[in-house]
């Protein structure tokens, strides 16, 4: 892959050139904006910026599309530069192209290897499944605590399922002894955790949301409301 820039009336037109054994050049735009060009190895370059250069007007029009597009739908994917969340810190993808697959947090950066880069799909699917597995070491590990906590309630300990929900941050079935919690918890602060898995195992006691219900919140976590309200507007970043 390489870079290439051309020129239309005074307008850059920034594109990525992969040479593969194509018949004709290919000129995609994904959903990032990102102008995608591929053509056979024998093609000279020169002739590729022409054909670009060519289907400039098509590509202006279809950029303004996409950026039209974007404004108004919640970024879902996945990509260098990209804002997230995690565990309450706001942490930038970089996404690397090379030999491996994995997903590695150091600071503030979660760096993605993967053989295929501008796959945003493939891309996108290691990251839910990194934050998949992070979520089961963390969630697993605030059950415990909590647990440890409230047992003196007489409330059994429950089975942990994670699930990525779009509406709720966490139920329990008191039959199956069982909490689900959202996957998308795993961005939160490990408070706001905490609050949505104390919240379903007072159920265990309380099944209503009456007053004895808080009550028995409030005793162990009096300032649960924030935490609450901080998951309402904080830690949202699309994915
Ligand atoms: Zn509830």
């Amino acid at each position: 892959m390489s870079r290439k820039s051309v020129s239309y009336m005074g307008i850059p037109i920034e594109y990525t050139l992969t040479r593969k054994p194509v018949k004709n050049i290919n000129i995609r735009i994904n959903e990032h904006g990102e102008i995608m060009v591929s053509a056979g190895r024998r093609v000279p370059s020169g002739y590729i910026n022409d054909f670009v250069e060519s289907r400039a007007e098509w590509i202006i029009r279809n950029l303004a599309a996409i950026e039209r597009y974007n404004e108004t739908k919640p970024d879902s994917g996945v990509y260098t530069g990209k804002k997230v969340y995690f565990l309450g810190q706001l942490c930038v993808i970089d996404v690397e192209e090379g030999e491996g697959e994995r997903v590695l947090i150091d600071g503030n950066v979660i760096s993605i290897y993967t053989k295929k880069a501008d796959d945003h799909e493939a891309v996108k699917k290691m990251y839910l499944k990194w934050l998949y597995t992070e979520a089961e070491k963390v969630f697993s590990l605030r059950m415990e605590e909590i647990y440890s906590i409230i047992s003196g309630e007489g409330v059994p300990r429950a089975a942990l399922d994670i699930r990525n929900m779009k509406s709720v941050w966490g139920t329990c079935n008191i039959e199956k002894c069982k909490i689900t919690l959202n996957l998308q918890l795993i961005k939160a602060d490990v408070k706001c955790i905490d609050q949505v898995i104390l919240h379903e195992y007072m159920h265990f006691k309380v099944r209503n949301h009456g007053a004895d219900f808080y009550k028995l919140i409030d005793k162990y976590m009096s300032d649960w409301r924030e935490y609450k309200k901080d998951l309402e507007e904080k830690y949202k970043d699309g994915i």
